[in-house]
């Protein structure tokens, strides 16, 4: 199949100033085209192109992987986020995240020091293990926590092209602010 680029359900400047609109233009404009674009000429002619982007992360390796990989996170990332959406977890994802942290605010403490602490690039993931137990883990530049069957739920992106042009140097900053913009129901969506 070929991949397209898709829309999201937003305005480019609904999101600022938590990122604004210069960031989705160059972050999900340019950066997320371009790794479609790969996936797309990397797919082409081979068995890949009959397997679903699922089935190409857990299965590819080198480039093909990273492009797919960065394709699906970003979409992921980015399709997380709403100007007006429910800013904290209710009903059955707030327990789970109560019973493993304690509160939301330690679970969004430990969130964030997960991503300030990665080295590099990368992403930090919250997502649902095998028994339904929550889990947070880091995955370097295009890891995804699909290649180790897990199932997730919320991630942020914490590649420098995520946050230079808005926060320059300041990750952690970044990452405090992205709670100004997750929509819970959209994650709570992927846990139940
Ligand atoms: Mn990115």
């Amino acid at each position: 199949m070929i991949y397209e680029l898709p829309t999201l359900p937003y305005e480019v400047n609904d999101l600022a100033p938590v990122i604004s609109k210069e960031t989705i233009e160059y972050h999900y404009g340019k950066h997320e085209k371009t790794y479609i674009d790969n996936l797309n000429k990397l797919i082409e002619g081979t068995p890949f192109a009959q397997k679903t982007i699922e089935e190409i992360i857990k299965e590819a390796e080198g480039p093909l992987f990273n492009n797919a990989s960065q394709a699906w996170n970003h979409i992921f990332y980015f399709f997380t986020f709403s100007p007006e959406g429910r800013r904290a977890p209710q009903g059955e994802l707030a327990e789970a995240i109560d019973r493993q942290w304690g509160n939301f605010e330690n679970f969004q403490k430990e969130f964030e020091q997960a991503g300030v602490s990665l080295f590099g690039s990368g992403w930090v993931w919250l997502s649902k293990d095998r028994e339904g137990k929550l889990v947070i883990s880091k995955e370097n530049n295009a890891g995804s926590p699909l290649t180790k069957g897990l199932i997730p739920l919320l991630t942020f992106d914490v590649w420098e092209h995520a946050y230079y042009i808005d926060y320059r140097n300041r990750r952690a900053e970044h990452l405090h602010k992205l709670w100004e913009i997750v929509d819970w129901s959209v994650v709570e969506s992927r846990y139940l």
